[in-house]
């Protein structure tokens, strides 16, 4: 029997979930949304490592592994690589290109932390879409800025921090009136590439604000990249791997 584990993260990954049938699984860490209305099974949180992957990739007869993580949930990815190396199933991922700037845009690649405080030291008005990482400098941020940070989670910001709760997908009129309100100078972002965290790119652009783009972090060597869930599903129904 041909059985598929997908490792959700990214919203192509829950489309892809929704052609699979019910031999199929859908594994999610755990930190956002868990679909009730799919006829594959969905499992929730981790394996303990590459080692705990393999080890439920054989109990469960897996034949093919599906990468569909995030492109900076990096640990997952060399997990997923490493599993199938050791049980011998194949590892196919979903890797979306990255964003490229245009001819309008500043944009400036910073690898760490370290980097990005050195960057962003000329701004006053940040605003930070990386997710959670930044909560932890909450109590570092220089008395001359005012940061806004955008997580999934509401958790308090401070006295200079405003943090905004929401989920994607982001509309160009909103994020457009996002930045006039906070008067906001430079924007820090991940290289996601997806569609519907792209729109505050486009405002950048329009104001003329430089963007501070977090490196993507390098991934391991799969048996097959493919770049759309189109493209997935092409690739599974050529392999004999049946959906719904
Ligand atoms: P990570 O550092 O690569 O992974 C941390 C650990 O979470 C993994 O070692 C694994 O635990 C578990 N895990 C991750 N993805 C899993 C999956 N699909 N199914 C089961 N366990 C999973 O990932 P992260 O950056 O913390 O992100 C966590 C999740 O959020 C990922 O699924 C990712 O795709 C998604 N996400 C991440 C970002 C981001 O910017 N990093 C953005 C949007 C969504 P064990 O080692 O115990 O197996």
């Amino acid at each position: 029997m041909n059985r598929i584990l997908l490792l959700g993260g990214v919203t192509e990954a829950l489309a892809i979930a929704r052609t699979l049938g019910p031999e199929h699984i859908y594994s999610l860490a755990g930190v956002g949304r868990v679909p009730t209305d799919l006829t594959c099974q969905v499992r929730v949180g981790g394996y303990g490592g590459a080692e705990g992957l393999a080890r439920f990739i054989d109990a469960q007869g897996i034949d093919l592994l599906l990468d569909a993580t995030h492109p900076y949930a990096a640990q997952m990815s060399h997990n997923a690589a490493t599993a199938a190396q050791l049980t011998g199933v194949p590892c196919w991922a979903l890797r979306r290109p990255a964003w490229q700037p245009g001819p309008d845009d500043d944009w400036r690649e910073v690898a760490d932390w370290a980097e990005l405080t050195q960057a962003l030291a000329p701004f006053q008005r940040p605003f930070f879409t990386l997710g959670r990482e930044p909560l932890q400098y909450l109590d570092d941020i220089p008395a001359r800025q005012f940061w806004t940070l955008r997580a999934l989670d509401s958790v308090p910001g401070n006295a200079r921090c405003d943090i905004i709760a929401a989920r994607g997908p982001f509309h160009l009129d909103e994020e457009r009136a996002l930045f006039e309100q906070r008067r906001i100078d430079v924007l820090i972002s991940k290289n996601s590439g997806s569609p519907s965290t792209e729109p505050k790119l486009q405002v950048a652009r329009e104001r003329a604000i430089p963007v501070l783009i977090l490196k993507r972090p390098p991934l391991p060597a799969v048996d097959r990249e493919l770049e759309s869930v189109a493209a997935v599903l092409a690739a599974l129904s050529q392999d004999g791997h049946p959906g719904g």
